[in-house]
């Protein structure tokens, strides 16, 4: 382990591999500390690791291979904010702080963070107008040093220059004609509720980042999900019911979030024990 490249293992007094710890190297890691996280679960022995599924937010930790470009082309691509990058929001640690890790949020906490900040605005009687891949980002540690209140790991929306003050909230609020924004709907649709909105371009937003993330795999309860939260639009000139509202979405991703973790720490239990059969190589 003179490189430093994972896998890194806890090693027992018989020199086997303790596949169900996590490696005291990764748990004292300065970054690690820092945010306060405890890696508890392994999901590629030796290399990546997540944190409780009991506690939110769930984060995996990938310990990167500074033989391959993964950091660098990770670093490259997250600075873009273009609507055709789809990099999963995630943390690069500093350099200075020791081994690289890549954080990086689950994607159904991923989906319930936006969702709530959503929600969050909804309840102030404002629209962001412009949701999509490019102004949705997470806290990186670079930001978190030049501005305090920034949470590491938090999704962050950005660009409200469309952004809406309404007179009314949301199930009352009648269509207007939307501004410019990434996304378009279907259909040459160009009057929407814009609470209604807000969460079609979540859905979409979703979607993109799934298919970039799992490629042809992508998990089929959340496809589901985006596919509700999408909806299918008619075209309505007063008060759009064609999708849950934001605060409804967030009340069914909750129970959605718990039936994943269910499913995938089922999926972790079956990796771990085949793990212990056939040590990793
Ligand atoms: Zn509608």
């Amino acid at each position: 382990m003179t490189s430093g490249n994972p896998p890194w293992y806890e090693i027992d007094e018989n020199g086997q591999i303790m596949v169900l710890e996590v490696p005291s190297r990764l748990k004292s890691h300065p970054e690690v500390i820092r945010r306060g996280l405890e890696p508890t679960d392994p999901w590629k022995v030796g290399v990546v690791y997540s944190t409780s599924m009991l506690k939110e937010p769930l984060y995996y930790i990938k310990i990167l291979d500074t033989d391959t470009e993964e950091a660098a082309i990770f670093q490259q691509l997250s600075r873009q904010v273009d609507t055709r990058n789809h990099t999963i929001p995630g943390e690069l640690t500093p350099p200075e702080t020791g081994h690289p890790l890549l954080i990086t949020p689950a994607m159904s906490d991923f989906s319930a963070l936006l969702i709530e900040g959503i929600e969050y605005m909804h309840d102030l009687r404002i629209t962001h107008m412009d949701i999509c891949p490019g102004n949705v980002l997470v806290a990186d540690p670079q930001i978190d040093r030049r501005y305090s209140g920034v949470e590491p790991g938090k999704v962050y929306l950005i660009d409200f220059g469309s952004s809406l003050q309404l007179p009314l909230g949301p199930g009352s609020q009648h269509a207007i004609t939307l501004p410019p924004s990434q996304f378009r709907p279907e259909n040459g649709i160009t009057c929407f509720d814009p609470y209604s909105w807000d969460v079609y371009c979540a859905a979409l937003t979703m979607q993109q980042t799934l298919k970039t993330c799992y490629r042809n795999d992508p998990p089929r309860i959340a496809c589901l999900y985006a596919d509700w939260l999408k909806g299918k639009e008619r075209g309505c000139k007063a008060v759009c019911h064609c999708r849950p509202t934001a605060r409804r979405a967030r009340q069914v991703l909750t129970g959605v979030l718990w039936l994943v973790r269910a499913w995938e720490q089922v999926k972790n239990v079956l990796y771990i024990l085949k793990s212990s059969l056939s040590p990793p190589s």
